[in-house]
């Protein structure tokens, strides 16, 4: 294949040097960490993530415009944030100049597909700063979450203290202590459907992409992708912000995340092609790979 990690200018592995937000990041608290610079330094006057819901671990899509906001909406909450909606609020009802956001990789597809047909979305494609895309390989409604924790894992979601996809199980800690993995086995019929034609792993259309996969524990791997995404790492790097080792350097490395994006983009090729033997999904192709 060659493409399966997109186009990228570095890699690294990192961590924040920012304690608080380790405390509650899922990983190395890329995401947090790289906002809560480019708050500060005007690069970014507010950002869109997923923020708690009215029910547990169901995310809700806010404009941050504060560290504090930020920082409470650290972690992955494994069901759909759609983030995406609120675009065009957060440049005309938050007034947000240079708008950040984060996103699984078909966000940040509908992000660039929105800059480059602006359909409903006038004045928004100049505003977009800075997009942070995370590694996915699948996604879950909210129901089935509930599902999985609450009916496999025997917890209560509002006692559930993080959730992880890592090392082929599942896992739910819980505030209280205990730690309950599943195999993927059980949780794959729970999967969004539309996840099984997504053809990418690790985010290539955003301008920083980040997730576990690749780094150690408490680590994130990071590929710097874009021109702002350049600007906006070295800046953050300059304050201090990561500590860096590179990826080469590191356990497992970017072997592992070419293995898993490659076996993504095939399982996931071979669902497109089958739907397509029954009229769906013409228009769908891997734009990675060239016809
Ligand atoms: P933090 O500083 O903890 O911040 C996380 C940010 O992600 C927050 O801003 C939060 O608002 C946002 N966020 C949380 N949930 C969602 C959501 N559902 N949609 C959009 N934004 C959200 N990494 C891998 O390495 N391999 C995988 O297979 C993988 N699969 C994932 C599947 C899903 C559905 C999601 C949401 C994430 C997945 N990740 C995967 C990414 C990983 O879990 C972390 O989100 C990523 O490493 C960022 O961690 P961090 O410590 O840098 O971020
Ligand atoms: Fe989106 Fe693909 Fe992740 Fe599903 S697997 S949430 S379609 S990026």
């Amino acid at each position: 294949m060659g493409n399966e990690l997109g186009k990228y200018t570095n890699c690294v592995s990192a961590r924040s040097t920012d304690k608080e937000i380790l405390k509650k990041a899922q990983d190395g608290g890329i995401v947090t960490q790289l906002f809560a610079f480019a708050l500060d330094a005007g690069i970014i006057d507010g950002a869109i993530v997923a923020g708690p819901g009215d029910e547990p671990w169901r995310p809700r899509p806010i404009v941050a415009t504060t560290r504090e906001e930020l920082l409470a909406a650290r972690g992955t909450r494994y069901n759909i944030s759609p983030n995406v909606s609120l675009i065009k609020e957060a440049t005309r009802s938050y007034g947000l100049d240079k708008v950040g956001i984060v996103g699984t990789p078909c966000q940040m597809q509908a992000i660039r597909k929105g800059q480059l047909y602006p359909v409903g979305l006038r004045d928004v494609p100049d505003k977009i700063a800075l997009a942070i895309g995370i590694f996915c390989m699948e996604n879950f409604p909210y129901q089935s979450i509930v599902q999985l924790v609450e009916d496999h894992a025997g917890q209560k979601l509002e006692s559930v203290k993080k959730m992880e996809i890592g090392k082929g199980k599942f896992w739910v800690y819980t505030e209280r202590g205990a730690v309950v993995q599943l195999p993927l086995k059980v949780t794959h019929k729970y999967e969004q459907p539309g996840c099984h034609v997504c053809l990418d792993y690790v985010a290539n259309l955003a301008d920083v992409s980040t997730g576990s996969v690749g780094s150690p524990d408490g680590w994130s791997t990071v590929f710097v992708r874009s021109k702002s995404g350049e600007d906006v790492w070295s800046k953050a790097i300059a304050a201090g912000c990561f500590e860096t080792k590179p990826i080469d350097q590191v356990k497992p490395g970017l072997e592992l995340v070419t293995k898993l994006a490659n076996e993504k983009i095939s399982k996931n090729q071979k669902t497109v092609e089958e739907r397509m033997k029954f009229g769906v999904g013409k228009g769908l192709r891997n734009p990675y790979i060239k016809p």
